[in-house]
């Protein structure tokens, strides 16, 4: 009797331990970063970057990586969620939906992810080890384009996820597709007068807890790409969100232990379909550099069904893929 009762007790407890995983499942993959080792505890004062190819990148030019440059971090983190979340609101509020964006500064982890609430409404939860990861510290536009990645989880229409191994369309965009959205339209919003004077507000809390706040972490574009910026539309945004760019995917890099990718080195692979999880990492700051370039307004909102409007046109230019400001092939096939 007591075993009967024990093993039904135990298969009601698996039951409840399967569920929330289901329910993980599809907003599992709905992140920048990979699942990663990586862990930076609220203690730790000085984190190594792990590739050593990224200080030979970054310059003389730069603060040395791991070190924390500021005194208020904490206060800094949440500065500078709060001067995101509020230059991307206007665009959840058009969907009708209310963004929440949550700080879990006590955790290790660095990753952030996009999932919902119980009322189907959008949450960006973050955690604290991404905020004091060494290319995050002292400048915070990669972490804005991260942010932006997982706005894009909502807000960058077609193409969608798959729910599970069904053909059925999931809630999130595309993993390369939440790239696309987070340059062509959220990342031009933080650059815009508007946004970049928040995040100016922001970085200024924790410029006040120093003396001298020193020069941030940025590494160089190539000069080729800064000039192509020169035509642009907003020089000044597209510059800044190539190093953003840049900087997100050399995060990426370092929390699985690779060298960093290169603007001036783009993935030529032609796929044959779609890919819906995450692209090779070239090939994803090919699409953040993309975006950068893409014509399209960011008032000019992305579709659920359709992946053209908003978006810019593919003409073939393989030696220069990313300055049409198309979707590179590849990830996407139109
Ligand atoms: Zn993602």
């Amino acid at each position: 009797m007591f075993d009967r009762l024990n093993r039904m007790s135990r298969m009601r407890f698996h039951a409840w331990l399967l569920l929330p995983s289901l329910l993980c499942g599809a907003a599992a993959h709905a992140q920048f970063l990979p699942e990663n080792a990586r862990r930076i505890p609220v203690q730790q004062k000085k984190v190594p970057l792990t590739d050593a190819s990224f200080e030979r990148e970054l310059g003389e030019s730069s603060v040395p990586p791991g070190e924390f440059a500021r005194g208020n971090e904490e206060s800094l983190a949440r500065a500078r969620l709060s001067a995101f979340q509020e230059t991307v609101k206007p665009l959840f509020d058009s969907r009708g939906w209310t963004l929440t964006v949550e700080l879990l500064w006590e955790s290790a982890v660095v990753n952030a992810q996009a999932t919902r609430d119980a009322n189907r409404q959008p949450v960006i939860r973050v955690h604290g080890g991404l905020l004091r990861h060494p290319l995050v510290v002292n400048q915070a536009d990669g972490l804005l384009a991260i942010l932006c990645h997982e706005a894009g989880h909502f807000l960058g229409g077609a193409p969608k996820q798959l729910r599970g191994s069904t053909q059925l369309r999931s809630w999130t965009s595309a993993e390369g597709q939440a790239d696309y959205f987070a340059t062509t339209k959220c990342l031009r919003r933080l650059f815009q007068p508007a946004g970049a004077s928040r995040l100016a507000a922001a970085e200024s809390i924790a410029a006040s807890s120093v003396a001298a706040p020193p020069p941030a972490g940025v590494p160089p574009l190539p000069p080729a790409l800064e000039s192509s910026c020169e035509r642009a539309a907003e020089p000044a945004v597209c510059m800044r969100s190539l190093q953003a760019s840049q900087l997100a995917t050399w995060i990426y890099a370092d929390v699985i232990g690779t060298a960093p990718p290169r603007l001036d080195r783009p993935d030529l692979e032609v796929v044959g379909s779609t890919v819906l999880a995450h692209p090779r990492l070239q090939c994803r700051l090919d699409t953040l550099a993309a975006g950068a370039f893409c014509s399209a307004s960011d008032d000019d909102a992305f579709d659920d069904e359709n992946p053209s409007p908003g978006s810019c046109a593919r003409i073939r230019t393989p030696e220069e893929p990313w300055l049409t400001g198309a979707r590179p092939a590849c990830w996407f096939v139109d």
